[in-house]
């Protein structure tokens, strides 16, 4: 901790503020940014009601950390912004990352000096300005092996210098780095720091640190902050076609997936940001004729008459773009299986292995292996546990065993395989491709840059925009937009005022009547919002309590995450919001029936949904769990496709 507060004390006061940057521009004025950050059920329907009626600037496509970045992006530029997500905020990728905010050690092996460069940068920014509350340093050791001296030397040297190089790369990015700097470690005090860490293999340690960020709740507060700056967002929306004129794309088809009422959305650009399912987006411009579109009444310009996409048959679209998925596995085991104060990054024989202090539990992964099964239920098998089992066990001097794993989670990297030799050259970066006039795709990178994926394509859009024949919501007013993301001054939710609000964490904690630790769990999720859920807790005894099953989360927590966070489903709350379902050998369905109670007296669920919810989310546990057993990819993608998803049953319909 003393080195978030002291980083927290120097963090510089930000440029932009609401008053100057954004005043009246998109938002409503009557409503405080807070309360347009909320995303609760009524906003939904503002919001849905907003698609309908309103033109956008930028219609975003998916709500993970890269679309979630670029509605603020656009939002905070003053543009008018919608972002839609097939699911939950977050229910991609972006909530099963190792959850490092790094520059990646391991990249500077590979010479990739420029993006250990680029990250870094982004890792200081979120951890001093942008989301001290979010965003802590974790301590990671790179331990030494055993061996004869001139190796053990050479060893030391060469990590020693790469370590460093990491260090001066932080530092010189505009002051401190926001990260206490590397040290050596004799055997004797690698062995205190991680008595766990086998003896006879080790001659040492050198200890270095990264970012560590709740992955979903990162981006929850993402899409909050571009919310209370004027987006309208829609988690549960699909995008199932484009409207187009001429070449030019004009808006999408989104279908709202609680009520499966199809919605014309008009926008002057729109990006794409759905990661593993960029292919798709493009196949969509591709697609089979469907029926011609009239002339939707919008109020931020003219109508515009447009056709659904692929209404000109046999239609060409190359994207230059094209994404392939690879599986990342992670185990998660309690704190209690491994006794150690530090995270250690370890070497596989293809690439590295992360073990990381989380809480109470610790993460292990990943694997690195090629999907093209089930996208939105990508499966751990056996196979994949074994693997990261057998890799940690080398290296713990006591083994652990499947009987250890409370949680299993698997995510799918958006890597991009070009089209051709320019973009398959940036696998590891990001690209920005506009396949057809006004529309953007945006994918690859990592959670780390999102900010800088957000702002270049949005710079992008806003290029396009500029060019545009008509003024457009914004421009009608008369006024400008910034030609530059102004993000890097743009506090998220929750961080202004965080660091006085740590530091009295005491009072915090007597004021309401609870614990500090409970005030520094609330604190460390929520920044200064964390207010809200602590009124919330005091407003009635059925929120102040623990979940059933699951001590260290409020109750509270869960109505807050309906009530303002967008949660419409058991799965996120128990799976992103909280992480109950990889934190507890349960995985959550011990806490189940208590958060649909809480869950049902925010959304007005009745009996029958209660009952629905509780019974998809107990069959998606048990297809996990069976998935797990499996040999294979294969077999373990057919168990998790026993438990279909909650969303999208609704039959499809278009409104009256
Ligand atoms: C195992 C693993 C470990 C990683 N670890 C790290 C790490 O420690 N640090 C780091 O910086 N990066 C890490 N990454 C990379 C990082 O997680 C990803 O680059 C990032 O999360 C991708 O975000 P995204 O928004 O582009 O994609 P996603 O998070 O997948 O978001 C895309 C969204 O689009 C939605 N969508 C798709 N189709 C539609 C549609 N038709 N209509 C509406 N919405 C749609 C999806 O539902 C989804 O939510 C890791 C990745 C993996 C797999």
């Amino acid at each position: 901790m003393t080195a978030r507060t002291a980083a927290q004390a120097s963090t510089s006061p930000p440029t932009v503020r609401e008053g100057a940057g954004y005043r009246g521009r998109v938002r409503d004025a009557d409503v405080s940014r807070h309360a347009a950050g909320r995303l609760g059920p009524g906003q939904r329907v503002a919001a849905l009601r907003r698609l309908r009626e309103q033109r956008f600037d930028v219609l975003v496509i998916g709500g993970g950390v890269t679309g979630a970045g670029a509605a603020l992006d656009a939002a905070s530029r003053g543009l008018s912004v919608a972002l839609v997500e097939a699911r939950d905020l977050a229910a991609g990728t972006s909530s099963r990352s190792s959850k490092l905010i790094h520059g990646g050690l391991r990249y500077l092996e590979q010479a990739e000096l420029g993006l250990v460069h680029e990250a870094l940068t982004e890792r200081n920014l979120l951890a001093r300005r942008l989301a001290p509350h979010l965003v802590r340093p974790v301590p990671i050791l790179v331990p030494l092996p055993a061996g004869p001296l001139p190796v053990r030397a050479a060893r030391r040297a060469y990590y020693g210098a790469g370590v460093a190089l990491y260090d001066a790369f932080a530092g010189l990015t505009g002051g401190a780095r926001g990260m206490p700097a590397h040290r050596h470690l004799s055997r004797a005090a690698a062995r205190r720091m991680f008595p766990s860490l086998r003896s006879d293999a080790l001659a040492g340690a050198i200890r270095y640190f990264d970012g560590q960020v709740d992955d979903a709740r990162l981006v929850v507060t993402l899409a909050r902050t571009a919310a209370s700056l004027g987006a309208a967002v829609v988690p549960s929306a699909r995008v199932v076609g484009f409207l187009r004129r001429s070449r030019q794309v004009t808006g999408a088809v989104v279908r709202d997936l609680e009520s499966g009422v199809e919605i014309e959305v008009a926008a002057r650009t729109v990006i794409g940001a759905t990661g593993v399912w960029s292919d798709d987006l493009t196949a969509m411009l591709r697609s089979a004729p469907g029926g011609t579109a009239g002339p939707v009444p919008r109020s931020g310009g003219p109508a515009a008459p447009a056709v659904r996409s692929g209404a000109a048959a046999g239609l060409v679209v190359r994207s230059g773009l094209r994404v392939r998925a690879s599986k990342g596995v992670h185990l998660v085991v309690p704190r209690a299986a491994i006794t150690g104060e530090a995270g250690l990054i370890l070497r596989t024989a293809t690439s590295v292995l992360f073990v990381l202090p989380w809480g109470g539990h610790w993460i292990i992964g990943t694997t690195d292996t090629d999907w093209s099964l089930d996208r939105a239920h990508p499966a751990a098998s056996a196979h994949d546990i074994g693997y990261l089992l057998a890799e940690v066990n080398q290296v713990l001097d006591r083994r652990l065993t499947t009987a250890d794993i409370e949680g299993v989670y698997a995510g799918l990297r958006p890597l991009l395989a070009g089209e051709d030799d320019a973009t398959s050259a940036l696998s590891r970066e990001h690209a920005v491709v506009e396949p057809m006039l006004g529309l953007f795709l945006v994918a690859g990178g990592k959670l780390t840059t999102y900010r800088v994926m957000a702002a270049d394509v949005v710079d992008r859009a806003v290029r396009r925009l500029d060019q545009g024949l008509d003024p457009g919501p914004s421009r009608a007013a008369g006024r400008s937009t910034p030609r530059r993301s102004v993000t890097s001054q743009l506090p998220l939710l929750g961080a202004d005022g965080y660091g006085a609000m740590w530091r009295d964490r005491a009072g915090l904690a007597r004021r309401y009547g609870v614990a500090v630790g409970v005030a520094e769990h609330l604190l460390e999720r929520y920044g200064t919002l964390a207010a809200e859920v602590l009124r919330l807790a005091a407003s009635a005894p059925e929120y102040a309590g623990p979940v059933t099953g699951a001590p260290e989360y409020l109750a509270a927590e869960i109505a807050y995450a309906a009530r303002a966070e967008g949660a419409l489903h058991l799965d996120d709350v128990l799976a992103r919001r909280t992480r109950i379902s990889i934190e507890t050998p349960h995985r959550g369905e011990d806490s189940v029936r208590h958060a649909a109670a809480l869950m049902a007296a925010e959304l007005g669920w009745s009996p029958a949904t209660v009952e629905r919810e509780v019974a998809h989310y107990l069959a998606r546990v048990a297809a996990e769990r069976e998935s797990q057993r499996m040999p294979d990819d294969r077999t373990a993608d057919a168990a998790r496709l026993g438990a279909p998803d909650v969303r999208g049953r609704a039959t499809p319909a278009r409104p009256a």
